[in-house]
């Protein structure tokens, strides 16, 4: 998904919401009375008690029972024995898409065509002054639906205006008659390369839906939204995570605008959470950062990491390109969005001026030439990379070596599997599945591993991904045992990869992810012990605290308590 393919319009009326909760500044704290966990350097479990927070917000020292206590802090947080666990680190996520879409029509609970339909009419109903209804959420799978909504069936709740509403996975979007005929679509348009316009049955006409890089036909048609609105979904977005327990993220496909809205944010002390950037495209990369990657600012809390690119698109759409035709699709292979020499091109522009690179590949052809990119190119710019593959959802098992032959760093979504998994076998049939997020092979194979959620596509729930990646079931608990199960990973690699993985794989380790000494004091204060906890009971963990560098950034008991 690209942040700006998510050009919504809103009203900025709505009140700002207030992110500033009173806090402890500049001041040492003592967290104590706590059953706390973190990561040690071997990945081992390490309990804690207490911890001495230091006035620049870092660890001083991680108590142990029956540790000597300060005295004379400025600051003591009584944990009435509750439960500390580091900050938890979202290693994919997209930070204005999850405020806007907080934020405009969203589509995601709807469970049939009907239903949505019912919403939409609703919305613009309720949004008379809004030139364009926009959205997101929508999921024929989910609806049961067989095949892709149509124009028409859109015209029928809102012909007055333009409509433009992307599927769950930002791969593909819904638009009615006014958007088609305001983007000049028609029989005669032919696909955009890496893209495909959605034919109605037995003609050329245009059907209403547009695959990947067909999109942009009528996204770039929508308002784009002004600096102000890009203030508020990032306000907004903040507020999700940090009740979440998220406490940093790595922001895949960040555009100059949203730089910009981080930037403000972070000049006036409203940035609260850390952000790694990773530059949607080549361009959008050397307008951020320039010769380079940029310093860390704001006390760890925002870099321009480097770039985001784009291999291929999703399985949902039959967009990720696959070595053999989809089984439910015969003589699709899906696309790539470049050919090799292309993705080479952009992977030497980034690396040449050390910016690291981050490929999504979906597909089992898409990571083939991901990795023997990678493979060709290592040769070239060496020392400490860290190739990133976003997603790496199907892989050949013959390949999945190369992996941790280049320490290359899987970025996997945990929720992905359980939300996808009867999808994946309709796409790629029952013999194709040994490589179909492999989180276990690809840690095995010595590969890094970095969870997080996708946001907007998947909650930014971390619980949800932390039982999904030790279980393989989904929220009903569902397989039963769990799906293709030897591809599980253990509670510890779960929470490392949401913890530790997401810094190292954004070369934040040593600032941050791990409560240890000398780094970041980002915590967060839980009711449960995830160590012990059922997936069941994970799932319903509550954050009561969220802290990020010693500042206490979110309270359940101020802000009525729940996450979602
Ligand atoms: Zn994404």
């Amino acid at each position: 998904m690209t942040a700006d393919r998510l050009a919504y319009v809103f009203s900025c009326s709505a009140a700002a919401l207030a992110l500033g909760i009173a806090a402890p500044a500049a001041a040492d704290t003592l967290v104590d009375n706590v059953q706390g966990i973190t990561i040690d350097e071997d990945g081992k479990v390490d309990r804690f008690t207490g911890l001495w927070i230091d006035d620049d917000g870092k660890v001083k020292l991680v108590l142990k029972r029956g540790d000597q206590r300060p005295s004379g802090v400025d600051y003591l947080l009584d944990g009435k024995g509750q439960f500390v666990i580091p900050g938890m680190i979202d290693a994919h996520a997209h930070v204005l898409g999850v405020g806007f879409a907080a934020l405009t029509l969203d589509l995601s609970d709807t469970a049939s065509l009907a239903e949505a339909q019912a919403k939409i009419a609703t919305y613009a109903a309720e949004n008379p002054g809004r030139r364009w209804i926009v959205g997101t959420g929508w999921n024929q799978e989910k609806w049961g639906l067989g095949r892709f909504p149509t124009a028409a069936e859109l015209d029928a709740v809102v012909s007055d205006r333009p409509v433009w509403l992307e599927r769950v996975d930002g791969h593909a979007g819904w638009a009615n008659s006014a958007a088609i005929n305001l983007a000049g679509v028609t029989a005669a348009s032919k696909d955009p390369a890496g893209g495909r316009i959605e034919r109605a049955s037995g003609s050329r006409a245009p059907s209403g839906i547009f695959v990947d890089e067909a999109m942009s036909m009528v996204a770039a048609k929508v308002p784009r939204p002004r600096p102000e609105d890009r203030d508020l979904a990032l306000q907004e977005a903040q507020e999700i995570m940090l009740r979440n327990g998220v406490t940093a993220v790595a922001d895949m496909g960040t555009s100059i605008e949203d730089w910009q809205s981080f930037r403000r944010a972070g000049d006036k002390g409203a940035l609260k959470m850390r952000i790694m950037s990773y530059a949607g495209g080549v361009d959008a990369m050397e307008l951020i950062g320039g010769p380079g990657p940029s310093p860390w600012l704001y006390n760890d809390r925002l870099r321009l990491n480097g770039v985001k690119l784009y291999l291929d698109g999703a399985l949902g759409s039959r967009g990720a390109w696959l070595k053999q035709p989809y089984a439910d699709d015969a003589g699709n292979v899906g696309l790539p969005s470049m050919n090799s020499s292309q993705l080479r091109n952009l992977m030497s522009r980034a690396a040449l001026d050390k910016f690291q690179v981050a490929i999504h590949a979906i597909g089992d052809a898409a990571n083939s030439e991901v990795l023997g990119a990678i493979e060709d190119m290592s040769g070239t710019y060496e020392g400490d990379r860290r190739w990133r593959v976003e997603h790496a959802q199907i892989v050949d098992p013959a390949e999945l070596a190369l992996f941790g032959k280049h320490g290359i760093i899987a970025s996997m979504q945990p929720v992905h599997q359980t939300s996808d998994r009867t999808m994946a076998e309709a796409r790629l049939g029952q013999g194709r599945l040994a490589g179909a997020y492999a989180w276990n092979s690809i840690a095995d194979a010595g590969a890094p591993l970095a969870f997080g959620s996708d946001a907007p596509v998947e909650s930014i729930d971390p619980f949800a991904g932390l039982a999904a990646a030790f279980t393989r079931t989904d929220a009903a608990s569902q397989p039963f045992g769990g799906w293709q199960p030897q591809e599980r990973v253990t509670r510890e690699q779960a929470l490392t990869a949401f913890t530790y993985g997401g810094a190292f794989a954004g070369f934040a380790e040593g600032r941050f992810g791990r409560l240890v000494e000398g780094e970041r004091a980002d915590f967060v204060l839980v009711d449960r012990d995830l160590l012990l906890a059922s997936p069941e009971e994970i799932r319903a963990t509550q954050v009561l605290q969220t802290w990020v560098g010693g500042e206490r950034v979110y309270d359940s008991e101020e802000k009525g308590g729940s996450r979602r």
